[in-house]
């Protein structure tokens, strides 16, 4: 029951009343019965300031921050992490001792913990993300940092995903990472590992479409992940399903980014069944 004591966290975005997180993070509260809540904040781009100075103001201890407000959020916060300066993105706020704004990125970390459940380890592979977004940025630094040999971008606007591999190859000098149109999938043989869609190409109600063309075979070695998470296996996913690859949807990692945040924002190892069964619950198939 919310009373006067409850502890507070949200989720500042526009719009915000489709997200998952609030049924995934009060799930999680209840099932440790902690006295906290979450609760969806929809907050116009005019007024992202007065709303991240708000947590403080309000008591909160802190808040997840989605489109459009993950990058603009952090000219507002006192201190970031070294995940969401290299990623430019800031998806979790932490409010420290009720007074200092601490800005991280879960995503990355949400990322890497959804392949790693379902056992593959980036440390050493050749990596193909299509997309150069703020996704694609969260993924590409994720899988640098988790020790990948080659990155390879593929993006509509190939300006983008040069601009994004310049920005990770000064911090990362030990990979090798090459920008090309989308175009140019084809290139994506043997010799590598990973299949990574971060484009919104799928995602409901667009749910014909896909970012790999139907005359392109999809190497069965691969393994083939989809952040898009609504529907949960996208056409994407069942074109590699078909082709043999092992696939990995973007419930994972929604669910990974909501574990690490929940983490910092109350110091305890949060229930993760409970937090699966949650998000599954408000997702078809
Ligand atoms: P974004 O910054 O707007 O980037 C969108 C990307 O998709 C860009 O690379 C864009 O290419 C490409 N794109 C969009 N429509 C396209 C089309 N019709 N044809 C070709 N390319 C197209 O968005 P984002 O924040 O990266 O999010 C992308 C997706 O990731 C969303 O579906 C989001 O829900 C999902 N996501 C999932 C998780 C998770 O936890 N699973 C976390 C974050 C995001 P251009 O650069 O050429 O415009």
């Amino acid at each position: 029951m919310i009373d006067a004591s409850t502890r507070l966290v949200g989720l500042i975005g526009y719009p915000v009343e489709h997200s998952a997180s609030p049924a995934m993070h009060n799930a999680a509260f209840a099932a440790l019965k902690m006295n906290w809540a979450y609760v969806a904040l929809p907050v116009y781009p005019d007024h992202l300031r007065e709303a991240v100075f708000g947590l403080r103001a309000l008591g909160f201890a802190g808040a997840n921050v989605t489109v459009p407000h993950k990058q603009d959020c952090m000219r507002h916060l006192d201190e970031t992490s070294r995940a969401a300066d290299l990623v430019g993105a800031v998806n979790t706020i932490v409010v420290r001792d009720g007074s200092t704004l601490y800005g991280d990125n879960t995503d990355a970390y949400g990322f890497i913990a959804s392949l790693r459940e379902e056992g593959f380890d980036p440390s050493e592979t050749y990596c193909a993300v299509i997309g150069a977004g703020g996704a694609a940025r969260a993924v590409t630094y994720a899988l640098a940092e988790h020790g990948a040999r080659m990155i390879t971008l593929f993006n509509r606007s190939t300006g983008r995903a040069k601009r994004l591999c310049k920005d990770m190859a000064r911090f990362f000098t030990a990979v090798r990472f090459e920008p090309h149109p989308l175009s140019d999938l084809g290139l994506v043989g043997n010799e590598y590992d990973l299949l990574v869609n971060t484009t919104s190409i799928g995602m409901w109600p667009g749910v014909d479409s896909s970012p790999w063309p139907d005359d392109l075979p999809i190497p069965a070695h691969l393994t083939v992940c989809d952040l898009v998470y609504n529907p949960r296996e996208t056409r994407f996913l069942s074109q590699a399903g078909r082709a043999g690859a092992v696939t990995i949807c973007g419930l994972g990692m929604l669910l990974h980014q909501g574990v690490a945040a929940f983490r910092l924002w109350t110091g305890r190892q949060p229930p993760l069944e409970v937090m699966r069964r949650a998000l599954e619950g408000g997702f078809s198939k």
